[in-house]
């Protein structure tokens, strides 16, 4: 009886003795995760705590002091980052707003299945793509402020980042569908946003609303809607406001669309060369992940539930593989380096390095679209040989008209997609 009796305690204790060590190594996967991937400057540590019972955020009073505000214990840990995905941020939201835990939602697991048959297909894959700015024209790209003018070797050079974008994610698309994915586009058109309409006609018919329920959600103060109203320019409208709202839509569509991999298409300039008035020598290519939150990042709920989900999910992880595939296509397909963190200031103070190329940086999108994602700079346009490659008009694709190099940038996209889907 004594020996059954000792067998069980010590049974027992060898079981507690296991869940503790399995708490220990989970409070220090997420510590470091944290650590080393999502506080950038090692600030936030008010913002969270990892303890014996689970993961929690803590929200900020007004007199600076902390309170717990949602979490999740750690018996639950595998459910909630399924949840996270799951349900749109607005439901969160609400959960965490009426002081509910997750589990209210009600979640039911279904499997979304991922193959690829054969070599090269993509039956069952879903990818939403993001062509980087609005601008169809000159005119709305300096609205934008995203544009190329100069003259060069007796050349007049003007590029249109918008359009380099859109006709890059088009023939990426027709690529990707030819394999059997689905491809989703934020937008279409040239000059149209991710509201389906033009910027000119958003301010004809949706401004005024959109600022007056702005303010009612304190997105602004009363301040500010009356010079949005009435003193702004259209510059300042675009540039103060709209642009939020349209990368909000944005990652609106893309989290509607649920995607597997999520890919957002930009065209770089050298930092260095202030008012792009003449090329510069340099020339490299980055992606962005999602992480690297700095200090005053996580005043807003919305800020807070997106760190939480990075943080249990694997979001970033398979973001990071995605990239580091892209990083490398780029590299060879494009004959241009990966940037390292000299190269340009944003770099060393809003980013982590994570390899060679790859940077986790808390941009709007990579922090709001859920799943995987990646935000590609590709090329410097103001690069001496790239501005006059990227003015060019030299190739025809799927109907596109298009410079040749741009073709190659869609090119170097969907073969690291494919080398990305395929392991
Ligand atoms: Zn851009």
């Amino acid at each position: 009886m004594r020996i059954l009796l000792l067998t069980i305690s010590f049974n027992l204790m060898c079981l507690l003795c296991s869940a503790q060590k399995n708490v220990d190594s989970l409070k220090h996967f997420y510590t470091s995760k944290i650590e080393t991937l999502l506080d950038k400057e090692k600030a936030l540590q008010p913002y969270y705590t990892i303890n014996d019972s689970g993961i929690f955020i803590n929200a900020k009073t007004k007199e600076n002091t902390f309170y717990r505000e949602f979490g999740v214990e750690w018996s639950k840990l595998d459910t909630v980052k399924k949840m996270l995905n799951h349900f749109n941020d607005d439901s969160l939201l609400a959960v965490i707003n009426s002081g509910k835990t997750f589990s209210t939602l009600g979640y039911s697991e279904t499997n979304r299945k991922q193959y690829i048959e054969n070599n090269k297909k993509l039956s069952g894959i879903k990818i939403a793509i993001d062509p980087g700015h609005i601008a169809g024209d000159m005119k709305t790209a300096m609205l934008e402020k995203k544009y190329i003018q100069f003259n060069y070797n007796n050349q007049s050079i003007a590029i249109v980042e918008g359009v380099l974008t859109l006709q890059t994610a088009l023939i990426l698309k027709h690529r990707l569908e030819e394999q059997g994915a689905k491809v989703m586009l934020t937008r279409e058109k040239p000059n149209q946003t991710a509201f389906g309409i033009t910027f000119k006609e958003w301010l004809e018919k949706k401004f005024k609303n959109a600022v007056d329920s702005s303010c009612k959600l304190n997105e602004i103060n009363e301040q500010e809607k009356t010079f949005l109203l009435t003193k702004a320019t259209q510059r300042e409208m675009f540039r103060t406001y709209f642009n939020n709202l349209d990368m909000r839509q944005r990652a609106k569509k893309i989290n509607e669309f649920a995607p597997d991999l999520s890919v957002i298409i930009h065209y770089n300039v050298d930092e260095k060369n202030t008012e792009w008035k003449k090329p510069t020598e340099k020339n490299y290519n980055m992606v962005f992940t999602a992480g690297s939150f700095l200090k005053a990042e996580l005043e807003k709920p919305i800020d807070r539930l997106s760190f939480f989900r990075l943080l249990l999910t694997d979001d970033t992880e398979q973001s990071t593989k995605l990239a580091e595939n892209l990083i490398n296509s780029f590299t060879g397909k494009l004959n241009v380096p990966p940037a390292d963190s000299t190269v340009a200031d944003y770099l060393t103070k809003y980013c982590i390095a994570e390899s060679k190329g790859v940077y986790a940086r808390n941009l709007t999108l990579t922090r709001l679209v859920k799943g995987v994602v990646i935000y590609g700079e590709t090329l410097y346009q103001d690069n001496t040989a790239e501005c006059i490659q990227l003015s060019k008009l030299n190739t025809e694709v799927y109907g596109i008209k298009t410079s040749a190099r741009v073709r190659q940038v869609a090119e170097a996209y969907y073969e690291g997609i494919i080398s990305y889907l395929k392991k």
